[in-house]
């Protein structure tokens, strides 16, 4: 068997395409969509991710600014200036980018971005609709969890009734996801590090989603082929220098249904669906007579 890859570019570029759309009504109603990134220091790799979150905002027509701010900022200048931003009516989504100093580690951050600009979908009042139950992708959900259903939906991979062993259970991905799946009608096991017998789960799954950073250790054992799981490698490790996921992708594709790679699975699909969350922000916002 060869699985199908599940691959980000076709579904962004597909979304990409409504978003410059609504980007476009947007502007005719008088608001451009502004992104706002914060980033306290100037670690490279953040810069790099910062870098792609730009670019895709100029490509759909968003306004982007990044505010740098000194790695030994204190922790009370940090919130002022972060609450200044939070009242920039021209500020539809604002973002922390992770990681942040030690000074700043004890500080709330998740809830110090207002709620109608947290288009990284952390603030618990946007989290609090994912134990409501909802299915709304429109909604300011977490946008990893987003990316993979729309990579999902669009590769037509049903969800309902279908048994999802999710692996890793981080706030950002794997109980954000698990949640948002079973809303979805999904029977989900989430899987952490103590979990006995991973093997047991995964080569019964229909999909199993890899979301716990350890490169390539899901190998073709982890799968039955009888069962056609489809794989979502959600894992960035860096193995000889390259980016990797938690799947040992070569592997495994002969064993499943389908499979995302990585790079160029759910990396791209992140990203997309910020941006996605960003318009959806000024969308609301309009709605709401704010512009
Ligand atoms: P995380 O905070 O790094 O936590 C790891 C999770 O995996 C924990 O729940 C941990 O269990 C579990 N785990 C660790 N070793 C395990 C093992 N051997 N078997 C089963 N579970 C195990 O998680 P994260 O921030 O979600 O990151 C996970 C991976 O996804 C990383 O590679 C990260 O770079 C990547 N990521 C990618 C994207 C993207 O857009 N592509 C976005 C976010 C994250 P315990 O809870 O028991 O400790």
């Amino acid at each position: 068997m060869t699985a199908q890859i599940l691959s980000a570019r076709p579904v962004v570029d597909k979304i990409k395409h409504g978003l410059k759309e609504r980007c476009e009504q947007l502007k005719r109603s008088g608001v451009t969509p502004g992104m706002t990134v914060v980033l306290v220091g100037n670690n490279p790799a953040s810069l790099s991710y910062i870098k792609l979150k730009g670019k895709l905002c100029e490509e759909v027509g968003a306004r982007f600014t990044l505010v740098q701010m000194p790695e030994n900022i204190s922790a009370v200048e940090f919130s002022r200036q972060l609450e200044k931003i939070n009242l920039d009516s021209s500020v539809h989504g604002l973002i922390v980018q992770l990681p942040v100093p030690s000074q700043l580690r004890h500080l709330d951050l998740a809830n110090m971005v207002t709620p109608e600009k947290d288009i990284d979908g952390f603030h618990n009042e946007n989290t609090q609709a994912l134990f409501a139950g909802t299915t709304d992708l429109k909604l300011l959900l977490p946008c990893t969890p987003k990316g993979i259903i729309h990579l999902l939906r669009d590769y037509d991979v049903e969800i309902e009734s279908k048994h999802v062993v999710v692996i890793g259970r981080s706030l950002i991905v794997g109980k954000p996801l698990s949640m948002l799946l079973s809303n979805m009608n999904a029977t989900v096991t989430l899987a952490h590090s103590k979990t006995k017998n991973l093997h047991a789960l995964t080569r019964k799954a229909d999909i199993v989603i890899a979301a716990f950073g350890k490169g390539h250790h899901l190998d073709s054992s982890y799968f039955d082929p009888a069962t056609k799981t489809v794989v979502i490698d959600v894992g960035t490790n860096i193995i000889g220098g390259k980016l990797a996921g938690d799947v040992d992708f070569d592997s495994v594709k002969n064993v499943v249904q389908a499979i995302s790679p990585v790079p160029g699975g759910v990396g791209p699909m992140t990203v997309v669906s910020l941006i996605e969350n960003l318009i959806s922000a000024a969308e609301a916002g309009i709605k709401k007579g704010i512009k």
